[in-house]
């Protein structure tokens, strides 16, 4: 049996980014990170834009001008002016190649065909030069940027249509279990409703891990070892849940070993979450989480989310930890590490009722893991502990 940090290590060594590329329409590349660099299309703005509602002018040494002509946003007609002419404007419009500043509607006054500055003005004053954000050849968007939305938006301003963006895995979730019933069906004696695969599944999603497909396989040797065969293939990331224990029917670590899946750990001195197994075949990466709802779930936030962040070639790889009063006494049975499910709110944190693995009501409301180590045996009200706060 490994400690905690020991296990995070391996997780931490053995993943690696993807490196696999995948084009994607720019509206679905949301939360991606470019694979490589983009090189704008265009320059932007592709002309000499009116950065105001106003008047362009070809400026001499006097303050009233000449109105000789209007050109609106989205005008192509070029309109000449000399020294001393003006054109009305608007915001985004053109500015004819020989006006060389725009004045502001309301630093001007207006009569007749005549407009007169309040002030003199300054060459190029509220114009938007060819190329001011990114000329035509130039980087625009560096590779490895996350894909905001700001990102987006200024992807789209240069016209492209498409990005080539850093592979998110397939994933497969594979649950195990005869006891295990879908919602829909009538739970008859013995069984009771199979929640671990949407529970992952969503964890996943709200990560924005997508590609991610659920199986199902009975407490059998043979179809569970077909089963890990067919998804180890298929994917860059296997989930089990449950039959990873030590029990007659838990079937998953002799039909990982069968496949030369490569053991990297199991079991882990940790409450919950004893029975972890982690471990690749090729490129890969196989865990096995405890069926118990509570214990599988910690052990995603805890070690898979590891995995992910490193697959997608993050530097930041675990879930951000805080130091916070706690509101709370726990009295901690042996003497394993502990996750407790609690409730942080601004530096105080409250340990939850419910902590048995097999419980998830209480995890329900819970944001964050209180982090009890080996050698601490109880919290008391006050005192400081560690916190991992969980992905909102
Ligand atoms: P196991 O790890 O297979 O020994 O399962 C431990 C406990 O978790 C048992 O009480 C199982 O019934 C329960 N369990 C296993 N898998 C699931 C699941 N997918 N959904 C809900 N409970 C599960
Ligand atoms: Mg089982």
């Amino acid at each position: 049996m490994i400690t905690i940090s020991e296990a995070i290590q391996i997780v931490e060594t053995h993943c690696v980014p993807l490196f696999k590329s995948s084009l994607k329409p720019i509206e679905k590349a949301g939360g991606y990170q470019l694979f490589s660099d983009v090189m704008s299309p265009i320059s932007m703005p592709p002309f000499r834009q009116s950065a105001m509602d106003g008047y362009a002018v070809c400026l001499h040494d006097g303050l009233t001008y000449r109105l000789i002509g209007e050109i609106k946003a989205g005008d192509s007609h070029q309109i000449i002016l000399k020294k001393g002419e003006a054109v009305r404007i608007f915001t985004g419009a053109p500015v004819p190649d020989t006006a060389n500043a725009v004045i502001m509607q309301e630093k001007v006054t207006v009569k007749n065909l005549q407009i007169t500055l309040a002030s003199k003005t300054t060459i190029n004053h509220n114009i938007r030069p060819v190329g001011e954000q990114v000329k035509k050849g130039e980087l625009a968007l560096k590779k490895g940027t996350k894909l905001t939305p700001a990102a987006i938006g200024y992807a789209c301003s240069l016209g492209i249509q498409n990005v080539s963006v850093v592979k998110k895995p397939h994933i497969a979730i594979v649950t195990t279990g005869n006891e295990l019933v879908e919602a829909g069906n009538p739970l008859s004696y013995g069984k009771i409703y199979e929640s671990n695969s949407k529970m992952l599944q969503n964890a996943l999603y709200n990560l924005k891990f997508y590609d991610v497909t659920i199986h199902k396989v009975e407490d059998d040797y043979a179809k569970t070892r077909d089963k890990l065969e067919e998804v180890i293939n298929e994917n860059d990331l296997v989930i089990i849940s449950g039959g990873i224990s030590v029990g007659d029917y838990d079937f998953v670590g002799k039909a990982l070993e069968a496949l030369n899946v490569e053991t990297l750990f199991y079991q882990v001195k940790q409450k919950p979450g004893k029975p972890l197994f982690f471990g690749k075949k090729e490129d890969t990466v196989v865990f096995a989480l405890p069926g118990n709802p509570a214990a599988a779930l910690t052990c995603f936030y805890i070690y898979v989310y590891i995995a992910l962040q490193k697959m997608m070639g993050k530097n930041e790889v675990e879930l951000p930890r805080t130091k916070a009063k706690s509101l709370s006494n726990f009295i901690k049975n042996g003497d394993r590490p502990q996750f407790l499910k609690a409730i942080y709110h601004h530096g105080n944190v409250e340990i939850l009722e419910g902590q048995s693995s097999a419980m998830l009501q209480t995890y329900a409301l819970a944001n964050a893991l209180v982090y009890m180590p080996e050698n601490v045996s109880k919290i008391e009200m006050g005192n400081p502990v560690e916190v991992i706060l969980l992905p909102a």
